[in-house]
């Protein structure tokens, strides 16, 4: 196959040129002379885009499919760019501690993953014996939460937990995600307010724990990445650490960038996560990923903010929003964030790049569209999200996988 004429979008810059693709998926050259046989795709006006990856949604299959499953939320993510991603070991029943857990879900992607994937397994007190036969399983890293993690089925690690669990993942060259909330600087909520809900989370619990889990890290040599870093100072300790040589990186996501304090009170229940949107937007990130965690719309909908779901539905739309704040010259950025540095820091190999040698992973999009997110459009299996009525930009033409539109079968497999 051959796509001809498209404005090739990767993180070294924007250029009109064509991508060969071999019969099994790979591209096999880039450029304004290749040769191929078989089918041609005119992207003439189209940009071509690296597949996005998302490193952070909740599925919650098996066990909470209620609230999302795997069917519905590759679709999502393939209507939106999106060729890979990784899911958290919750909100899925059972949690992705053990490796009778991992071998659950997997055979749920199996059988439902319409892009490729990978797991990430779950640190939590009582299963450091479970970390290196996870690893042998396949797990692309662990997640650890350092406050209550919103379920019981996931407790919190102790401080002596995610130090030990830190020196057994250092010494398998695997690495540890971390939700970052000191839970001594964090309080039940006042009242039942979503001002209520914000002041019991503040911007020093985050930057707390971002300090000691960056200490941790440089101690045990554990590589280290924040997850949903909410604060510009947060982002700012991770950026001095790493130029430091500790081995550490953060993520941010669309609702940081797009919302802050003042707006939880106007999206109510739908606006609700962990950590809370701050005085002020966050700034972009290296890594930008949904953190989709979707629940069903009943549990969005309460008049106490306390008993309200903390997550929000995004995977659909995440290089959409971005698309809409990006000036031409930037085009490049979006590709690095929301694919290449992926790709690079979780160790995907052969995705996230469009150059020989990689999988044909790609998103044909017409930027000349321009409109809101829709209900009616959102393909999440409960149908809202806190972005709708927000603007975005990029139709999307074509999503390939490995050379083939997205679907459940025999061709998807596991990104590790
Ligand atoms: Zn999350």
């Amino acid at each position: 196959m051959i796509i001809r004429g498209g404005t090739v979008v990767t993180e070294r810059g924007a250029t009109v040129t064509d991508i060969a693709i071999s019969d099994d998926g790979w591209i096999l050259a880039v450029g304004t002379d290749v040769d191929a046989e078989g089918e041609e795709i005119d992207a003439t006006g189209l940009h071509v885009f690296p597949g996005g990856i998302d490193s952070h949604v909740h599925f919650n299959e098996p066990g909470r499919t209620e609230w999302e499953d795997i069917a519905h939320g590759t679709a999502a993510l393939a209507a939106g760019g999106y060729t890979a991603f990784i899911d958290m070991p919750l909100n899925n029943l059972p949690v992705t501690t053990t490796v009778e857990a991992f071998d659950l879900k997997l055979a749920a992607m199996q059988r439902s993953a319409k892009v490729d994937y990978g797991l990430w397994g779950g640190l939590v007190p009582g299963n450091l014996d479970e970390i290196e036969a996870l690893v042998k399983r396949g797990v692309m890293g662990f997640k650890a939460f350092m406050c209550p993690s919103g379920i019981e089925e996931f407790p919190a690690c102790d401080e002596a937990t995610l130090r030990e669990g830190m020196e057994r993942i250092a010494e398998l060259d695997s690495i540890l995600l971390v939700h970052a909330e000191e839970p001594s600087l964090l309080h039940e909520p006042n009242g039942p307010t979503a001002r209520d809900f914000a002041d019991s989370r503040p911007a020093e619990a985050e930057l707390a724990a971002i300090s000691s889990a960056i200490e941790m890290a440089h101690q045990t040599g554990c590589r280290l990445h924040i997850v949903h870093v909410s604060t510009v100072r947060g982002a700012a300790l991770i950026h001095e650490a790493d130029r430091q040589g500790i081995d550490v990186s953060g993520e941010t996501c669309p609702h940081y960038l797009l919302y802050a304090e003042d707006d939880l009170e106007r999206l109510g229940g739908l606006g609700k996560c962990a950590p809370p949107f701050r005085a002020e937007r966050m700034k972009p990130m290296p890594i930008l990923v949904s953190d989709h965690s979707p629940s069903s719309s009943d549990l969005k909908h309460r008049d106490d903010f306390r008993e309200i779901w903390g997550g929000i539905s995004g995977c659909q739309s995440t290089r959409q929003l971005l698309l809409a704040r990006t000036k031409a010259v930037d085009l490049p950025y979006v590709s690095a964030l929301t694919a290449t540095n992926i790709a690079t820091r979780f160790r995907m190999a052969n995705k996230g790049d469009i150059a020989a040698g990689f999988d044909a992973d790609l998103w044909l999009v017409d930027l000349g569209w321009e409109g809101v997110v829709r209900r009616e459009d959102l393909l999440y299996k409960n149908q809202f999200s806190a972005h709708e009525g927000q603007r975005i930009r990029g139709r999307t033409v074509k999503t390939l996988m490995r050379g083939l539109e997205p679907s459940r079968g025999e061709h998807i497999r596991p990104a590790w």
